[in-house]
């Protein structure tokens, strides 16, 4: 792995005026030096620094993979043994910075922060997104071909679902078949499955459940996994039989809505104008009340990162950014629907990475 993603990061350090990022396990650490650690009790911490002078401390067994990960020549890797305080090893990483600014991951355990609070009293704390949301939101070419690879395997998927739903089946079975098609179509892992039959399309986190699938039921499937560490995401509709009544005009609307959002995806636009273009034409529809989440979440190593598609955000888009366009209709008692692709901004446009049919399937 090169290190200039960790020269990135330290500008963007210099320029926040934070002197150093200090990850554990996760999506930033992957991305800052291509290692996989495991979330362990055991402190994992890299000590990234403005100054270039960066460490990665790990406990003395993890040594042999990240040495195998490929970290890039900057990083200093340091193991700690059993017996060892990492917190003062961490400490020393900090030589000249124990009452400076840093960064604390986004996502590090209360107790490691705690205990680095601890080991470094005289320090400010802050989030490391303000460092790294900046470059994890523009995504490198490479970064947007794994994210279209992604997105072509999800849609293989979702080419299968048809064959998965038969009435008498339940959402688990449906589920499992799903999880395995998404591992057989190229993910490596598999992030979730969503088979929202009948009245539990209506709520929009539903996973799987024993209801038996029956004519008549509008059915989400939403799902989604990782690929060479980038994540799919991806939501169709299915219909068992023939539709429940009003199922056709609320997909009319929804689809109209999601192409109007995908549409007014450019660079120079807010990431709230895109939110609005599908959410008026729901309540244009009637559906307002109806559709009851934010338009889209950023995409990349993690299933949600930023940017995030909903009022009030006027972050502008750029070229490189990538993020879901799904709205959604939910009746309560009744029935849920929801298309979703993932669309990145490209010079002039917006670029969907899924393209499957967005027409409720019939099967
Ligand atoms: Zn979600
Ligand atoms: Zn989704
Ligand atoms: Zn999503």
């Amino acid at each position: 792995m090169s290190s200039e993603t960790l020269e990135r990061a330290a500008r963007q350090m210099r320029a926040q005026d934070v002197d150093a990022v200090l990850v554990g396990p996760g999506a930033d650490l992957r991305y800052l030096t291509g290692y996989h650690a495991l979330p362990l009790t055991r402190l994992t911490l890299l000590v990234a620094r403005a100054d270039g002078e960066h460490v990665l401390v790990v406990p003395r067994l993890e040594l042999p993979r990240a040495q195998a990960a490929g970290i890039p020549d900057s990083v200093r890797l340091v193991a700690t043994e059993e017996t060892e305080d990492p917190y003062a090893v961490v400490a020393g990483a900090l030589h000249g910075l124990v009452a400076g600014r840093l960064a604390a991951g986004d996502r590090l355990w209360a107790l490691f922060l705690l205990n680095l609070q601890q080991a470094v009293p005289n320090a400010s704390w802050f989030p490391a997104s303000v460092v790294t949301r900046e470059l994890r939101m523009r995504k490198a070419p490479a970064e947007i071909d794994a994210l279209r690879r992604a997105g072509q395997a999800i849609d293989r998927v979702q080419a299968r679902v048809p064959a998965l739903l038969r009435p008498g089946r339940t959402e688990v079975e449906v589920g499992r078949d799903i999880a395995d098609a998404i591992v057989a179509e190229g993910h490596q892992e598999v992030n979730f499955v969503i088979v929202g039959s009948g009245p539990n399309g209506a709520s929009p986190h539903h996973e799987t459940s024993a209801r038996v699938l029956q004519p008549g039921d509008g059915v989400v499937v939403d799902i989604g996994g990782t690929l060479d560490g980038y994540c799919s995401d991806c939501t169709r509709d299915y219909v068992v039989g023939a539709a429940p009544p009003g199922y056709a005009e609320a997909h009319t609307a929804l689809e109209v809505a999601q192409a109007a959002a995908c549409a007014a995806v450019r660079p120079g636009v807010t990431a709230e104008t895109v939110d609005a273009a599908a959410r008026d034409v729901l309540a244009d529809a009637g559906y307002g009340e109806h559709f009851i989440h934010r338009t889209g979440h950023g995409i990349g190593l993690e299933e949600h990162e930023d940017p995030y598609i909903v009022a009030g955000n006027r972050e502008v888009l750029e070229e490189g950014m990538a993020f879901s366009v799904e709205p959604g209709v939910y009746l309560p008692g009744r029935f849920g629907m929801r298309i979703e692709d993932i669309v990145v901004v490209t010079a002039d446009g917006g670029e969907r990475l899924n393209l499957g049919e967005r027409a409720a399937v019939v099967v």
